[in-house]
């Protein structure tokens, strides 16, 4: 948590006078805009106002939280979006911790005066002005809680914002499974409904959404699934034609990872899908136990995240991005 100065320095900064800005990162998910959206919900409940920017669009499945349609979209709206963080007094970073995660915002946030506070769970966070890292902890919505709380505020926790938090923490928990789920989450979570999170409302909203291409999308991938490295680890893979074929919508492939790690015995998932539009593939890793996809996405895929999911990239072609995983997890990982 940030100290006792911290935090009243950030409180004297929450005010309705100052300008105030929240970024998350590219390609939003739950967590990213449930923590953002729950801030915006929670500073507005304090009678301060701000603006959610995020550099591209995000899947249809998330738009159904409160405001989350007043988002401010940078890739639609650049000089608006420029603008709001050029004049910014204080400038909330969450769900991110490298200027690398949010696209065309990061030369932006560079030039910024405003004070920069970080409220993330990534590992090895870059420098902000006040930063509340915490790797432990599953979700950046808890932290967001966690800071509500620091400030004594926690009164002000309304439907919206309980609503906000609970979907980011449902889904960045895998829907209360991961590692880091602890009897803390729960005990957040349990006070969230108390504040007027429905359960079966928002898991109904973000979960079943499933468009019928969608699921042809999914059964393709599923039938070609690669186990390698003797049953330990499993192979996913799309190519752009199929995902232009399956009607691709922003959101489809999310969880898709995560079916490689519900087979038994397999210990890493690596899931690699060509970008719709440029030359790159994009790489999602999801690990059990103490295998560490972040240092194997840093090490050799040019991204991060955590220990049990990470995300990279690769500048050539897929199947050469499958290539140099074989030759990576057979030489120093499974
Ligand atoms: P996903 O596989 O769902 O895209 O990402 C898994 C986790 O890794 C998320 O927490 C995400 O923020 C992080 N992540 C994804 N891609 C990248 C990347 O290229 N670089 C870094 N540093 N983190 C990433
Ligand atoms: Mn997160």
């Amino acid at each position: 948590m940030f100290s006792t100065d911290q935090l009243s320095e950030i409180k004297q900064l929450l005010t309705p006078q100052n300008k105030i800005v929240i970024l998350t990162h590219y390609n939003a998910d739950g967590d990213a805009i449930g923590s953002s959206s729950g801030l915006k919900h929670f500073l507005e409940a304090m009678g301060v106002h701000s603006e959610i920017i995020v550099p591209n669009d995000f899947p249809k499945f998330l738009k159904w939280m409160p405001d989350a349609k007043k988002i401010t979209i940078a890739e639609y709206k650049k000089k608006e979006a420029r603008q709001l963080i050029n004049q910014a007094d204080v400038i909330f970073c969450l769900d991110f911790n490298a200027l690398s995660r949010i696209g065309i915002l990061d030369d932006w946030l560079k030039e910024a005066r405003g004070k920069k506070i970080l409220i993330d769970h990534h590992q090895q966070p870059e420098t902000f002005d006040y930063v509340y890292s915490d790797t432990s902890i599953p979700a950046t919505c808890q932290l967001v809680y966690n800071f509500i709380e620091a400030l004594g505020e926690k009164k002000r926790i309304n439907q919206k914002v309980a609503e906000c938090l609970y979907t980011g923490i449902m889904t960045d928990t895998g829907g209360f499974r991961f590692r880091s789920t602890s009897a803390q989450t729960h005990r957040i979570v349990a006070e969230l409904i108390e504040c007027g999170a429905e359960p079966s409302v928002i898991s109904s909203n973000t979960w079943d959404t499933n468009t019928v291409s969608r699921l042809h999308l999914l059964s393709l991938i599923l039938s070609r699934i690669e186990i390698v490295n003797d049953g330990t680890a499993a192979i996913l893979w799309l190519k752009r034609s199929e995902l232009k074929e399956y009607d691709f919508q922003k959101g489809d492939t999310d969880g898709f990872v995560n079916y490689g790690l519900s087979i038994a015995g397999v210990r890493l998932s690596a899931f690699f899908m060509e970008d719709l539009y440029e030359d790159f593939v994009k790489i999602s890793f999801r690990s059990k136990g103490t295998l560490d996809v972040n240092r194997l996405s840093r090490k050799y895929f040019n991204g991060g995240g955590h220990i049990n999911a990470a995300g990279g990239r690769y500048e050539q072609s897929i199947e050469e991005a499958i290539e140099a995983f074989k030759k990576v997890i057979e030489s120093e990982f499974v």
